[in-house]
Formats: C-alpha cells, sequence, structure tokens
C-alpha cells in the first residue's frame, strides 16, 4: 500500500511578522481540499478568544486549547483521531518536558504535516529552545520579516516596551500590540545585564 509522505513545516519570525497569518492560510489550503486539520494552541496565551487563533489582522481560526506539558501529548493524541494535517500556534510556549517535538516528528513520520508557528527569539534576544528544536527537524521553514516599528527596516527582534521603553522582565509575558514592538537588528537594544533564565 502507498504511503503518504509526512513533513514538518515552521513559520518562524518576530511578533508582527505573519507567522499566524500565514499559519491559518497554510490549513485553509488543506481545508479546501476537503481535508480535516486540527489546529492547537497553548493553553497559556489568553488573548483574544477561547477557541479560536487570532492574528494580528483579524483572522481567525478554530483551535484547541492544549496543555504545554507532560500531559500534552496525550491530549493531542485524543484531539486528531483520523486528522493528518495538524497545526500549532505558538508553538515556542511549548515545555522541553512535553517533548512535543519528537511527538511531532513521529507525526511526520506517519505520514502527517504539521505545521507550527514558532517566535524566533524571546525579548532578551534569545532563542527559545522548543522553537530550535522544531526547526532542526522541519522539512521547510518560512522566515519571514516584520516592519521596524522604529525604521521601517526588516524587524527579526522582539522588543518589549513598558513606558516608552525598552524593558526585560519574566521570560513569559503575555501581549500584542503596546508591549511589544518588532525592531531590526539596528534598533533591537540589547539587555546590559547577564540574565541567567
Ligand atoms: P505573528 O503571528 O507573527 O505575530 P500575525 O499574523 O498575527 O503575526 O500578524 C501579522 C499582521 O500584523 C500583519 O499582516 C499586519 O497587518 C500587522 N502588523 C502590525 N504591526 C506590524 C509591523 N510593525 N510589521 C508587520 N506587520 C504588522
Ligand atoms: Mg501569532
Ligand atoms: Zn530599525
Amino acid at each position: 500500500m502507498e504511503r503518504k509522505v509526512g513533513k514538518i513545516v515552521t513559520i518562524t519570525g518576530p511578533m508582527f511578522s505573519g507567522k499566524t497569518s500565514r499559519l491559518i492560510e497554510l490549513l485553509e489550503r488543506h481545508m479546501r481540499a476537503g481535508r480535516d486539520i486540527a489546529l492547537f494552541k497553548p493553553n497559556i496565551d489568553s488573548r483574544y478568544s477561547d477557541n479560536e487563533v487570532t492574528s494580528h489582522k483579524g483572522i481567525k481560526m478554530n483551535a484547541i486549547k492544549s496543555p504545554i506539558g507532560k500531559d500534552s501529548i496525550k491530549f493531542i493524541k485524543s484531539r486528531i483521531n483520523g486528522i493528518n494535517i495538524i497545526g500549532f500556534d505558538e508553538i515556542q510556549f511549548w515545555k522541553e518536558s512535553s517533548h512535543i517535538d519528537d511527538f511531532i516528528d513521529d507525526l511526520a513520520f506517519s505520514g502527517n504535516i504539521v505545521y507550527c508557528s514558532a517566535l524566533n527569539r524571546d525579548h532578551f534576544g534569545k532563542p527559545f529552545l522548543m522553537t530550535k528544536k522544531i526547526m532542526s527537524i522541519s522539512d521547510e521553514i518560512y522566515s519571514l520579516t516584520a516592519v521596524c516599528s522604529k525604521c521601517g527596516e526588516d524587524a527579526t527582534f522582539t522588543q518589549r516596551i513598558k513606558n516608552g521603553k525598552p524593558d526585560f522582565g519574566n521570560l513569559i509575558e503575555i501581549g500584542g500590540k503596546g508591549l511589544y514592538e518588532p525592531r531590526c537588528r539596528n534598533c533591537y537594544v540589547k539587555p546590559t545585564r547577564i540574565i541567567h533564565l
């Protein structure tokens, strides 16, 4: 019997680079072709709606909130019966202990197509661990840029802004426009002190 070839596709870049919009577009193509899809988002992201993924443009798609730790794989398995097209928004939020990267690799080896949107760097400018892991096992990678909020160049960094100034604090603080700005390499302000994560 012919076995379908699975793959892992990652869409990476800073905030506002269009990762979620692209993820939705890619999943919509499969829906148009009559295939069932399942889209998961981390259960820590409470922005906008509870059962949808929403892009900064306002484009929406139904999504299932997933745990991001050890209980994640079991939960996802229980939701993808018979579905071969699986999406993850904000995969960087999944914990290492979830082993979601190994699970995604297994999914692709068994003929599924997996799409992941992945924030490239945190606001300290450091890579997210799960993004690194997923990118290294991807078959295809879209690297997107936003428009730098200071100068209009291509932005690959995400700056956290508080009271109009670059701010460095907890690794994860959920927010959109107002809290975060896309910046190019020249306009991105690096943290001055060494922070051990
Ligand atoms: P991401 O998931 O990468 O944060 P989204 O797909 O949610 O991105 O949003 C991308 C949209 O954000 C763009 O299509 C544009 O309409 C809007 N946007 C707002 N500010 C910017 C910016 N500085 N650069 C690029 N797009 C921006
Ligand atoms: Mg997004
Ligand atoms: Zn700039």
